[in-house]
């Protein structure tokens, strides 16, 4: 009994390996497959079916609070999905809410979609403030093919070129059909203000042991090269300064600024001032195809969640409070926007928010501009 209990043990322990080294080498095979070092289990975040799904459900018990639509009529993902839209609210503000731009960045998904069931089911008084000042657009998914293979960008269907859909919305024209489709889109709309959910590798707060849950971003740094001097290099400190000072006090988050290169030993981080990523263009007027001939522009913020799944650094235990974070901050941002409460914060409440001393900003069109330079353009 003993040695066939001992024999079963060994031949699990084997199946296991021999499981998980196929899977690796199948990955392995493909492109751009998931990484092969990384184990995280994505069967708990939500595939592409389950977001659909998920949203007509949403639209079916909110009473008709919630159209949920595709952008069928721009057109569909390289591989030809139907990118979803999700429109709650009867204000004159338009807000814009965007998540998983990144195939591999998943429990923002989540996140936007349980604040969209939120604004259709709740009757509290911040939720009704919120819809009766405004529209909320929400794209959930907006890199579908790259959720579907768990990596970070969309394949060109008649190429293969992996294309990162966030450096995709650039003067010179967009490579992917998912940006022709949702920028058409974006340019229909005009939105007021947009929010862009993302997720990050492991980072520590500067200064501390701790590991950083959650980095607020502004995609054109604040003082930085591009935002310098127009109008809204300090509505979107304020913006963060809110959120951060609504979150700060939250369980388990460890929230500082969006920062990238940053060396815990010099004590030294970059902003990034990248011009071709989408809330970047929002920012910048983008006009494409002159579908906005009249340069509309608004300010845009990104929030950065903790790991992504393919790096296999996020933890199914932690899912839970990743997405509550993400869905609190969401929520609180919004709120903040439609009721002005924005508007009282002191711009400068953006230097409460922990970062790495400013070495220079990751640029797009100028490599690598250091702090002072006068080289931003
Ligand atoms: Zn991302």
């Amino acid at each position: 009994m003993k040695s066939l209990k001992r024999f079963m043990k060994i031949t699990v322990a084997a199946l296991i390996i021999m499981l998980s080294f196929s899977s690796a080498s199948f990955a392995a095979l493909q492109p751009g497959g998931p990484s092969t070092s990384g184990n995280t289990n994505i069967n708990s975040t939500l595939s592409y079916q389950d977001v659909v799904k998920i949203l007509q459900d949403i639209e079916r018990t909110s009473k008709g609070k919630v159209e949920v639509s595709t952008l069928d009529q721009y057109g569909k993902s390289e591989q030809g999905r139907s990118i979803y839209v999700a429109k709650i609210g009867t204000g004159p503000q338009k807000i814009w809410i965007q998540a998983q731009i990144h195939g591999n960045e998943k429990l923002v998904t989540e996140a936007a979609l349980q604040l969209l069931k939120t604004y259709a089911n709740s009757g509290g008084k911040d939720v009704e403030r919120v819809l009766e000042e405004a529209t909320l657009y929400f794209i959930p998914m907006y890199n579908p093919d790259g959720a579907e293979m768990n990596i970070r960008h969309t394949k060109l269907a008649n190429s293969g070129k992996l294309i990162d859909l966030n450096r995709d919305w650039t003067a010179n024209g967009f490579e992917a059909v998912e940006s022709k489709v949702v920028y058409a889109y974006w340019a229909d709309v005009n939105p007021d203000f947009a929010i862009d959910l993302h997720h990050q590798g492991l980072k520590q707060i500067y200064g501390t042991n701790e590991s950083t849950s959650f980095s607020l971003g502004v995609s054109l740094s604040p003082d930085g090269p591009t935002l310098s001097g127009t109008r809204y290099n300090d509505v979107t400190k304020q913006m963060m300064s809110y959120v951060y000072d609504e979150l700060k006090d939250y369980g388990y988050t460890h929230i500082d600024r969006y920062q990238v290169g940053v060396n815990r030993e010099a004590g030294t981080g970059y902003d990034i001032d990248i011009k071709g990523g989408v809330v970047s263009a929002m920012m910048l007027g983008l006009n494409y195809n002159n579908l906005n001939p009249e340069g509309h522009s608004h300010p845009a913020v990104f929030f950065e969640t903790k790991g992504n799944t393919s790096d296999g650094s996020l933890g199914q235990k932690s899912n839970g409070y990743l997405t509550k974070q993400n869905y609190l901050a969401l929520k609180s941002l919004v709120y903040g926007y439609v009721t002005g409460e924005v508007d009282n914060v002191n711009p400068d409440n953006w230097y409460n928010i922990p970062y790495y001393p400013l070495a220079g900003y990751f640029t797009d069109y100028n490599g690598i501009v250091p702090v002072g330079s006068d080289s931003g353009y």
